[in-house]
């Protein structure tokens, strides 16, 4: 085993007996071609068909492959977790076990991170999913662009390369439901897209019920942003505001009309009600900022990564006269981060 590989390739594995020996071998054979010193990290979450020994098996046979063997499943993006742990590869590539992402597309993701750039993302070209998970997944897609304002298209495909400041900064974050493409890229300087090819599955079925979905969308959504929390207060200003001017309007008609057009002042109690119903929202929607603000302490993600420091440290200034001192101060003020 390499002591210190350029790129890991982490695969989170639950239940892919049958995709696991073509996906090392394929694994593997790309990796070569690239010609660097690498790791393979299979994840093991938690399976029951048997995964467990093939990847052990893989980690006894091949040096490059290692074996994490999560003691319960965990879910995809706990098991990556896992595997980011363990990885030490200047550049780490996550992909998908079921052979949906051809492993042959590493080495390019390998090249487009040569150009420079922190994270690669992946658009899945003609993508082989049901009707119901591409829409919902273009949906969601839409959303997150424009929540993040974060350019992407595609944040469903797991097939993405991390360098390893991003990777590192990822691993700081103490939070449990993370959706690590959107986490990946809040800490990226900058990132590129390319198009991957995508496959139909072969063997065996998506391990992902309606229902996991659903909750996946959830940690992607909160993970993203306290927006949501912040909804309640628009929407409480708006009742609010629409209740107000509904008073205005039965006001008015109410002069020009009489009180039997009011229905005896009917309407007008349904005025006070919006205001009032607009009120609580508001209220709610300030207890969501607070909330809010416990989230983002609690999940107590790094505030910044610095890039780089240059210039005199100003801890060796120790008997040097005020003047040394001083040229060091405005070197440090013009650190560059
Ligand atoms: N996976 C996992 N734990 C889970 C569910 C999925 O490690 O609880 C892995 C799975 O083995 C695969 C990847 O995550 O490598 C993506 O899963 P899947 O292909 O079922 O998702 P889909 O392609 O339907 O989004
Ligand atoms: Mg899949």
């Amino acid at each position: 085993m390499n002591v210190t590989p350029d790129l890991s390739v982490v695969i989170p594995v639950y239940n892919e007996r049958d995709n696991l020996p073509e996906l090392i071998d394929r694994c593997l054979a790309a990796c070569q071609k690239n010609g660097r010193d690498f790791e393979i990290i299979l994840v093991d979450d938690g399976s029951r068909d048997g995964s467990r020994d093939l990847i052990l098996q893989a980690a006894d046979q091949h040096t490059e492959v290692v074996g994490v063997i999560l003691n319960r499943n965990y879910g995809q993006h706990a098991a990556v977790f896992a595997g980011l742990e363990q990885s030490k590869g200047n550049i780490v590539v996550t992909l998908d076990a079921d052979l949906q992402n051809p492993p042959e597309e590493i080495p390019r993701l390998v090249d487009e991170m040569d150009r420079g750039v922190d994270v690669v993302g992946t658009v899945r070209e003609n993508r082989q999913d049901s009707l119901f998970r591409r829409t919902a997944s273009a949906l969601v897609n839409r959303l997150v662009r424009q929540t993040t304002g974060v350019m992407m298209h595609d944040y469903g495909c797991m097939l993405r390369a991390y360098r390893r400041p991003v990777v590192e900064a990822m691993l700081q974050c103490r939070e449990r439901s993370t959706f690590i493409p959107i986490l990946a890229n809040s800490f990226a300087g900058s990132t590129a897209e390319i198009p991957v090819k995508h496959a139909l599955r072969e063997n065996g079925e998506s391990k992902y019920s309606l229902f996991k979905l659903i909750s996946l969308q959830f940690d992607l959504l909160t993970s993203m942003s306290t927006f949501p929390l912040r909804l309640l207060s628009l929407l409480g200003l708006l009742i609010a505001a629409s209740g107000i001017g509904f008073g205005v309007l039965l006001m008015v008609l109410r002069f020009a009309y009489g009180s039997q057009w009011a229905a005896e002042g009917i309407f007008t109690l349904f005025a006070v009600l919006f205001v009032f119903i607009g009120a609580q929202f508001i209220g709610m929607g300030l207890l969501g900022e607070y909330i809010g603000r416990i989230y983002h302490d609690v999940r107590s993600r790094p505030r910044f990564f610095i890039h780089e420091i240059r210039g005199n440290s100003l801890d060796d200034c120790g008997d040097q006269p005020d003047s040394a001192l001083y040229t060091m101060v405005a070197s440090r003020a013009n650190r560059q981060v």
